[in-house]
């Protein structure tokens, strides 16, 4: 499977650079995880919105749907260069949030699936699970397979520091994680320091670990360092706009 990220601040985009968006991409199937502020215009680059198939979303803070009313739009307004409209688009998320999930369903443009009735639940060629996080609003982290090859990629949404994290991350090929504080911030009820994504990659034996959501302040590079301390062994890097991961 093939991971680009779009988008990876927390909180708000700058200097060009959106909030959390990534695009999942398996044998020409295309899954939008979270909607992020700046989402549509970098996804536009690697795929037309209007051929995307599924969308998941981790909760529904500003920074994880802002484009998502534009994307609908884009769906209600344009079509292919036959003319033809787009599918009707299935939205993955939770219902916790009556007022909000209404939204998902839009016309014959969009609908809101909630996956959190469901233990497990299969979007195109992905094999998706889901673990709430320690976050202000109800908010999902997501273990996605790829059926076919069992690969798998973690992504924590939002969320403070979790033990459960260790065990719903064993063994994964990417774990892409909430860093949005450096470290001193640690048993935050919000978000995680990258101390503590190096923990839950160092005992969950990942693969690789990406750091995400993060701050628009301070020294990026030390949120690495500090990751490190906890998971020497596992190669860990910032998420980057545009960053192609396959795995
Ligand atoms: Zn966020
Ligand atoms: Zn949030």
């Amino acid at each position: 499977m093939k991971v680009t990220i779009l988008g990876f601040y927390g909180g708000y985009p700058t200097n060009g650079i959106g909030t959390s968006a990534y695009l999942i991409e398996s044998n020409g199937f295309h899954l939008l995880l979270d909607v992020g502020s700046n989402s549509l215009l970098t996804l536009e680059k690697y795929v037309d919105p209007i051929y995307l198939d599924a969308v998941l979303l981790s909760h529904y803070h500003h920074d994880h749907i802002a484009d998502l009313g534009v994307l609908q739009f884009t769906r209600l307004l344009k079509r292919d260069s036959k003319g033809n409209k787009p599918h009707l688009l299935p939205i993955y998320c939770h219902n916790e949030d009556i007022v909000n999930f209404n939204q998902m369903s839009f016309g014959n443009v969009s609908q809101g699936i909630a996956f959190n009735e469901q233990s497990e639940l299969t979007i195109g060629p992905f094999k998706i699970e889901h673990m709430k996080t320690l976050h202000p609003v109800p908010c999902y982290a997501f273990k996605i397979t790829e059926e076919k090859s069992d690969k798998i990629m973690i992504f924590t949404g939002d969320s403070g520091y979790k033990e459960d994290f260790i065990v719903f991350a064993k063994d994964a090929d990417l774990l892409i994680a909430d860093s949005n504080f450096y470290e001193g911030m640690e048993n935050h009820t919000v978000h995680m320091t990258a101390k503590e994504c190096g923990r839950i990659a160092n005992k969950a034996k990942v693969k690789k670990l990406i750091l995400t959501h993060l701050p628009q302040t301070g020294k990026l590079d030390q949120l690495v360092e500090q990751a490190k301390k906890e998971a020497p062994s596992i190669p860990i890097e910032l998420a980057q706009k545009e960053m192609i991961i396959t795995i």
